[in-house]
């Protein structure tokens, strides 16, 4: 029986048959296609960013693409992982907690993406037990196969449906031959033979190590694991094989013969030095034609939009390339050991640096070990200072120390989520008065709580997904500075990860000792952006958002802009001027909906 046949023969389940696959209403097999992106060897390869780049070559040709990473770990998002262990939580405006790799996609296809796109094994579980509990599934046993890898198949339909898309890239977590990820793996499998010939391109992408000892390139944990691949019922397409230095043709050859892979369809790709050249790399080694024939798809290519799209891309590179202004800026936070956690962070400033021409060197400071005595030791130096996002109680104290140093020594600041609130503390103990001001969240009994968790919070139990998440407008001060840095609109849309906020009764206090309060919820008595008069201070901004999420390449985040202009200023460049075109001000859209976020 071919596939069109089998599945027309199985509308949703029945104890009839052993197949099952739920057909989303609107879906014909056939009518996407499909990347699907496997990691072999080992984690850490750089899966999302090799795929998004795929992802960015086709959308350039004119092609639609929806990616879709599938994560084998049972919790129903990223909300409660420690970006110790896993890297940042990425926010995305319908409040989705996932994995940073969803920033990747937003950042290299410049495209908002919302739950459909990521998919964990908790939400897939979930989903298949409360059916279960519905009688959904009609007397059958409920199994790994067919029952947990129809729901699979059927979340990359959904999507296929909701977005329209030419080609679903889905990237698959993990290594080949973890336990977590086998049932996904198996779902492909299933997939390309129900979607029919030239439908599903499966892409390995593999390791190639290098060892100090032997000095030469050695292809063998990259077969022995493709051959685990092969062993789950999918064999590759295109083998790109990550190295340090180029993969050696006598690698590349040995690869192609153990895989029955054809040479010019095992790449390398090895180490570069930005992300976003990877795209360009990809078209260089023939990836994306590859791709192109193996899904029949070759005719579909505009090689004119391509060229534009290029045009750009390089340009941005070359400015990435040609930065030379030297800044330096800090970053104080309790997870600096891991550069992972504030991967978002970093980009929204090299986008910005590459929008000034700025070369910015990080400098990572433990807060945990900074003290009001050995601050200004350990700030020197600096040309403006970052307080990122965080929890709890560890290192607040040494971040106090800086931001009343970075206040009182005139160094550009920048606040953001728990560094506006950190800085609000530090406000009204050092110039309100308020001596013991604190947050809730550290001192439930604080003299003066300035922060306090959100009204709406109070009612809600449990840690998982029920902060204030995702995308909200922020109302702005006419004639303010945010207002300015945003091309003076009165409304923007940033995205939100708290529990906590300014308290609103300590609002007058606070406003009267000098604080402005410049951007607003429009709804609720929130305050989402705080800055000090230009004549106190050169640039000193907080925001209870996370303006890091919403920064792209080509479209530099306002405030991370304005904030390395500032910079710039600091270390003596007299009159800094953009490199390309002005950061768009990022309008509020209609077409945003976020109902979960005022639960
Ligand atoms: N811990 C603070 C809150 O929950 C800040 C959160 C954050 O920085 N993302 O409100």
């Amino acid at each position: 029986m071919d596939a069109e046949k089998l599945l027309s023969s199985v509308s949703d389940t029945s104890d009839e048959t052993e197949f099952y696959t739920p057909m989303p209403a609107g879906y014909k097999p056939g009518q996407c296609r499909y990347v699907v992106v496997f990691g072999t060897v080992m984690s850490g390869l750089g899966k999302g960013i090799f795929s998004s780049s795929l992802a960015k070559v086709l959308q350039d040709k004119g092609l639609t693409v929806a990616p879709i990473k599938l994560e084998g770990y049972l919790n129903r998002d990223s909300g409660t992982l420690n970006p110790f262990r896993h890297g940042e939580v990425y926010v995305l405006d319908d409040g989705m907690e996932c994995d940073m790799d969803l920033g990747t996609y937003e950042r290299m296809l410049n495209q908002d993406l919302n739950r459909l796109n990521f998919c964990t094994s908790g939400q897939i579980f979930t989903r298949v037990l409360e059916k279960e509990r519905r009688g959904g599934y009609l007397g059958r046993d409920v199994q790994m196969i067919p029952h947990v890898t129809g729901e699979v198949k059927s979340r990359l339909r959904e999507l296929a449906v909701a977005t329209g898309a030419d080609v679903v890239f889905v990237e698959i977590g993990g290594t080949v031959g973890d336990v977590e990820n086998a049932y996904f793996i198996e779902a492909i499998r299933q997939l390309a033979f129900e979607e029919g010939p030239q439908s599903v391109c499966n892409v390995a992408l593999t390791y190639i190590i290098e060892p100090a000892m032997l000095g030469e390139q050695k292809s063998k944990p990259a077969q022995l694991n493709l051959r685990t691949l092969m062993a789950a019922g999918i064999h590759p397409h295109i083998i790109a094989c990550r190295a340090r230095h180029p993969a050696t043709n006598k690698v590349r050859e040995k690869i192609a013969m153990y895989s029955n892979v054809p040479m010019e369809r095992v790449f390398s790709m090895h180490d570069c030095d930005s992300v976003y050249v990877i795209a360009e790399m990809l078209r260089g080694a023939g990836i994306d034609s590859a791709v192109l024939d193996i899904l029949g798809l070759a005719d579909r290519a505009d090689v004119e939009r391509e060229d534009r799209e290029r045009t750009v891309w390089n340009d941005y590179i070359a400015r990435f390339r040609q930065a030379a202004l030297p800044v330096t800026i800090g970053i104080i936070g309790k997870y600096t050991s891991l550069r992972d956690s504030y991967a978002s962070i970093i980009q929204a400033i090299e986008h910005a640096g590459v929008h000034y021409g700025a070369r910015v060197e990080l400098k990572w400071i433990d807060s945990s070990s900074l003290t009001e005595k050995d601050v200004a030791e350990r700030l020197k130096g600096l040309h403006g200072v970052i307080v990122p996002g965080g929890f709890g109680i560890r290192g607040v104290e040494g971040k106090l120390a800086c931001i009343r140093f970075a206040r009182e020594n005139r160094i550009p600041y920048l606040g953001l989520c728990y560094g506006f609130q950190i800085a609000v503390i530090e406000y009204a103990r050092n110039v309100c008065g308020l001596a013991g001001a604190n947050t809730t969240e550290i001192e439930q009994d604080a003299a003066y709580p300035v922060i306090d968790v959100l009204p709406e919070q109070k009612r809600i139990e449990g840690l998982g997904g029920n902060m204030r998440l995702g995308g909200q407008d922020v109302l702005l001060a006419p004639g303010s500075l945010v207002a300015k840095m945003y091309g003076d609109v009165e409304r923007i849309r940033l995205r939100f990860r708290h529990r906590y906020e300014v308290d609103p009764q300590f609002i007058d206090t606070l406003t009267d000792g000098g604080l402005r309060f410049s951007g607003r919820s429009p709804n609720h008595p929130i305050m989402q952006v705080l800055e000090l008069s230009p004549a106190d201070h050169p640039f000193f901004v907080g925001t209870q958002a996370h303006p890091e999420l919403t920064s792209r390449p080509l479209d530099a985040e306002p405030m991370f802009a304005a904030f390395v202009h500032a910079t710039l200023v600091q270390s003596g460049v007299r009159d800094p001027q953009p490199t390309g075109v002005l950061p768009r001000g990022k309008p509020a859209t209609e077409n945003h909906q976020n109902e979960r976020a005022s639960t």
